[in-house]
């Protein structure tokens, strides 16, 4: 399977389609490594765009800017899955594209991705797929309590709605639009955690080590990464399932997994991300090669190093929402929440994305703590979670 790679050196182009904040932390790592970056998204002040050499600022599927891309850099990613599969598929006629639009369009159709962990033969949620109202007339009960989820375009919880009865199913898939959807049984979960993969075009992999996640009303809030987060045999059967779901797509970059553990210690995988994912962040200061990292390293062909966690960590999502964590009635304004308190806490590492403006419910940055034991690790973030107005986990 190994076949002779030639390695993009530092010095090339690197380009990625989107310039959010996955795109950015990207293009700091791979400018760290001597790289140039070229990032193409619509936003003229996206956070990638402003900190690349090159900011192409057109539609995605706009033919001079996929040009443009191509014809200044050697080799392509993406850092959001609902690019355009046919903006990838262009740029794959003129320079290599990781990951495949094939895979990313698996990613992008929640019944495709369904169909594929099935394929892997690993275990997915009861589910039914509804593209037609005879399908959602042959609904089994059994799948009821459940989540409807519309199959392509969900982020962030979004795009899904909890229905109980038959009622609220069919109602439901109405204020959807009626568009294709799956349809979930909801699912006891005693926890949730994720396996990030790297996969080279040699078929060679590696893996972060499993991340613990919390999710509060469909947002990741925090993760925690450290030796017994989760049972070895639970972490060992993800890590497995993980690989398997990249290998059988025949994936080139980063990947992704997402699992529910049920309250009976099942393991489910729930969904991909064909790129590097929030719950991956604590990689940039716990580990020794972060996601980001191996991203630059699957693109350029460069070898892949199995990354060893080297701390104990826990990271906070830093959500819009702290920008306005005082606020005073009608006039609530908003203020900068209070970095300096946060950072004189040991092991604490702030991450920001430079985005305009604070919005309830969006991304801003997040916080990595690291320390020597999980113990101490916990208490700094709750420290931190209390300083900026995050509830405790
Ligand atoms: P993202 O892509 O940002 O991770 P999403 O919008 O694709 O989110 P999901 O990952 O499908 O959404 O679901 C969001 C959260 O809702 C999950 O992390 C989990 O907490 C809860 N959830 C989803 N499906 C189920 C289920 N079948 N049973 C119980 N809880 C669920
Ligand atoms: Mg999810």
């Amino acid at each position: 399977m190994s076949q002779a790679l030639k390695p993009l050196l530092p010095g090339s182009t690197l380009g990625v389609l989107g310039g959010g904040q996955l795109g950015r932390m990207w293009a700091h790592t791979a400018q760290r490594m001597g790289y140039n970056t070229a990032v193409l998204d619509p936003d003229a002040h996206s956070p990638a765009g402003l900190v690349s050499h090159h900011h192409i600022h057109t539609d995605y599927l706009d033919p001079a800017g996929l040009k443009q891309l191509a014809a200044v850099c050697q080799a392509v990613t993406t850092e959001f899955e609902n690019v355009p599969a046919d903006a990838l598929a262009q740029l794959a006629a003129a320079l290599p594209v990781s990951p495949a639009a094939s895979a990313v369009a698996v990613a992008q159709d929640r019944a495709r991705e369904k169909a594929h962990f099935v394929k892997c033969g690993v275990p997915v949620a009861p589910h039914a797929v509804i593209d037609t109202a005879e399908q959602l007339a042959a609904v089994s009960d059994n799948l009821l309590p459940g989540i409807l989820k519309t199959s392509r375009m969900g982020y962030d919880g979004k795009g899904q709605l909890r229905v109980t009865t038959r009622d609220e199913l069919n109602a439901g898939w109405a204020k959807l639009g009626q568009v294709p959807c799956v349809l979930e049984k909801m699912l006891p979960l005693a926890s949730e955690c994720s396996v990030i993969v790297a996969r080279g075009r040699d078929g060679a992999m590696v893996n972060l080590p499993v991340q613990r996640n919390v999710h509060r009303d469909g947002i990741l809030a925090v993760t925690e990464v450290f030796a017994g987060n989760v049972p070895d045999a639970l972490a060992n059967q993800a890590i497995t399932a993980a690989k398997a779901v990249a290998q059988e797509l025949n994936y080139v970059g980063v990947l992704c997994v997402e699992f529910f553990v049920l309250a009976d210690g099942a393991l489910v995988v729930n969904e991909i991300a064909p790129r590097p994912h929030n719950s991956g962040h604590y990689s940039q200061d716990a580990c020794d090669v972060s996601q980001f990292e191996l991203q630059v390293r699957t693109m350029a062909d460069l070898p892949l190093m199995q990354p060893r966690l080297h701390s104990p960590s826990v990271m906070l999502n830093l959500l819009g929402d702290l920008w306005f964590a005082h606020p005073s009635g009608a006039n609530a304004s908003q203020a900068e929440p209070a970095w300096h308190q946060v950072l004189a806490l040991p092991g604490t590492h702030l991450h920001l994305y430079g985005k305009r403006e604070a919005r309830v419910g969006r991304k801003m940055g997040h916080l990595n703590i690291t320390a020597a034991t999980p113990e101490a690790a916990r208490a700094v973030a709750l420290q931190a979670a209390a300083i900026l107005g995050i509830a405790p986990f």
